[in-house]
């Protein structure tokens, strides 16, 4: 099979770059790779089984299940799946294989980083600290600014456009959902600090129907959305749907469960194409291609460049300097809950997603420690009303039940460093997928735990302004690996990093990676509208590229 472009991997990433493509070129060939199979969204059954069970689907035995990241029960075996390090990075609901990827399950949050992330070796070195693993990413923000407004109309965020947190040169394409009634409590809180606490409207890809080539219903604001019935919450699945279905584009086609198994070259610098297993009737398959993208994100992405092409690449492609898979970041995830003693205003959770951040902490002078931001997020407190109404409970009795103490949260994600020895490699096993599974190292740092004592207090200091009092906490991080980025870096030169500035495997002339793998650094903030922007950007690479 012979193809102009393909494309390893259906998400977020790979949609956007094709999007953009097709926009100015419907005849290009394209195919896309998809280990995962399709399963079907907009679906009121789901939706409907979700609201009674209050069960998401990823929890049950079922189709979702299938396309779900693997958990791995045999991780400590010698070998296989093991996590070495400090630090365990669990994988299992960190993503999923399917058609249109881990968007099928995210949750929406879409932040611009700000423009001191894009220098962060600059910014530490002026704090007096050692920069050791840490990098500038290879161009700063007014470079990706017109790309993130593309970015958040091409994912419908609403967001403040007023909103002064990063510079933005147009609107938000949807207003801010407003601020819940409990937002007000933290909001109250936050005025009382000696300096007050900053505070926004967080924004969240949830409005659907942004451009005049997707079908997506507007945001009927339910609240009730992990699987929107309406298709207004973003998942790259629905964007592909539109492509596929459209007539303008006849020569995309997307194979799903494909695993692309290894990149093929001819030469050290040119690839030739993708061998992948399918599925479907077990053979192994090889498509020939011009240009091959990588998008298969951060974890399997940069798998895929160390097994490949060793006859020319003793470490895999773009491995010379022993750098693809390492560097990895994710963030570690925090919540603390404290209870209010009273709810007279019998405040329950109005949006099935948070609507307040504080990116107060998320600043040059906190950068040097690690950056975070605090959330509100939905569902704080919680009351069952139909289980309670089933029970046969009177109306007074839940009246008095909700009114009484009730659950708050503050949630965040903290950015931590880039550090050498922590990365992803290839497991010989494969998973019942037939992909190959994975050892993860992960190291924190040193003064991680410092830093996190810090953020407790002032979680604390805020519950205490709420009057809210602290029932103790167990488990108050999660490094989950829902946001793994950095594993084949962007770097001016292939000592520090794996991709160029235009997203190109450094040593290569057409093999190109596009996922949160070539975040030079993470930030503190959640990574798919910064990805969206640098696939989007990709896009106009490659679109230049083809014209000449
Ligand atoms: C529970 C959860 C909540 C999240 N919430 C947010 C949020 O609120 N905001 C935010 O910014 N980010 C969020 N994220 C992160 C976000 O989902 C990712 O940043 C984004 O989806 C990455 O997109 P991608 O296209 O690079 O990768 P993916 O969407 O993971 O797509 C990669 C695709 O490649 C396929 N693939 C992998 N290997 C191969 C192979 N060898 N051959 C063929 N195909 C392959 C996979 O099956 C997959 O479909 C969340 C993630 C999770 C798990
Ligand atoms: S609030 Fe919006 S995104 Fe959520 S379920 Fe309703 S329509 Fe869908």
């Amino acid at each position: 099979m012979q193809t102009e472009i393909v494309v390893i991997g259906s998400g977020v990433a790979a949609t956007a770059l094709i999007t953009k493509i097709l926009a100015e070129r419907p005849n290009t060939s394209i195919t896309v790779l998809e280990a995962g199979g399709k399963i079907k969204l907009r679906d009121w059954a789901l939706f409907q089984n979700y609201l009674i069970t209050n069960k998401l689907p990823f929890d049950n035995q079922n189709i979702y299940d299938s396309c779900h990241d693997l958990s791995y029960p045999d991780r400590d075996k010698p070998g296989e799946n093991k996590f070495e390090g400090d630090t365990e990075i669990p994988m299992v609901g960190a993503r999923a294989f399917l058609y249109g990827g881990s968007t099928v399950h995210w949750g929406g949050w879409s932040f611009r980083l700000k423009p001191e992330d894009f220098q962060l070796r600059t910014s530490l070195k002026n704090k007096g600290i050692a920069p050791g693993d840490v990098i500038d990413w290879p161009f700063g923000y007014e470079e990706m600014e017109p790309y993130y407004h593309e970015a958040e109309h091409f994912i419908g965020v609403s967001g403040d456009s007023e909103d002064t947190t990063t510079p933005r040169s147009g609107k938000y394409p949807f207003p801010a959902f407003p601020f819940t009634l409990e937002d007000g409590l933290f909001i109250d809180a936050f005025k009382k600090f000696t300096e007050p606490v900053s505070y926004s409207h967080l924004p969240i890809a949830r409005y659907g129907d942004t451009h005049a080539n997707n079908s997506h219903g507007p945001c009927h604001t339910t609240g009730l959305c992990k699987y929107c019935p309406f298709g207004a919450r973003f998942a790259a699945a629905n964007n592909l749907d539109d492509l596929v279905q459209s007539a303008r584009y006849p020569h995309l086609q997307i194979l799903t469960n494909a695993i692309a198994d290894e990149i093929l070259m001819d030469s050290k610098t040119h690839a030739t194409g993708v061998k992948y297993l399918n599925q479907k009737n077990g053979a192994w398959e090889t498509i020939h291609a011009n240009i091959i993208i990588n998008a298969a994100g951060a974890i399997e992405g940069a798998k895929l460049l160390q097994r490949s092409a060793l006859d020319r690449w003793k470490n895999g492609i773009g491995n010379d300097y022993d750098l693809v898979g390492r560097f990895l970041i994710t963030h570690p995830y925090f919540f603390y809950k404290a209870v209010l003693p009273a709810n007279p205003q019998m405040l329950q959770p109005e949006m099935g997603f948070p609507t307040l951040v504080s990116r107060y902490y998320d600043s040059p002078a906190e950068q040097h420690k690690g950056k975070f931001i605090l959330v509100n997020p939905p569902s704080s407190p919680k009351v069952n009303l139909a289980r309670s109404m089933s029970n046969g409970k009177t109306r007074d009795e839940i009246i008095k039940s909700i009114q009484t103490n009730t659950t708050v949260q503050l949630q965040g994600l903290i950015e931590v460093f880039s550090d050498r020895r922590n990365r992803v490699v290839n497991s010989e096993k494969k998973n019942r997928f037939g992909m190959r599974e994975t050892k993860i190292d992960f190291y924190k740092s040193g003064d991680f735990d410092n830093r996190m004592k810090e953020v407790e207090a002032i979680t604390k200091t805020i519950f205490g302004h709420m009057n809210a009092v602290d029932p103790g906490i167990e488990n108050a991080i999660s490094w989950r690996a829902d946001h793994a980025a950095c594993t084949t870096r962007m770097s001016n030169s292939p000592e520090e990093g794996v991709v160029n500035p235009d997203l190109k495997v450094h040593g290569t002339s057409n093999i190109y990676m596009c996922s949160n793998a070539v975040f030079s650094s993470l930030g503190a903030v959640n990574p798919t509208l910064t990805l969206t922007a640098l696939s989007l950007r990709l896009g106009s690479h490659l679109l230049n590229q083809l014209k000449a």
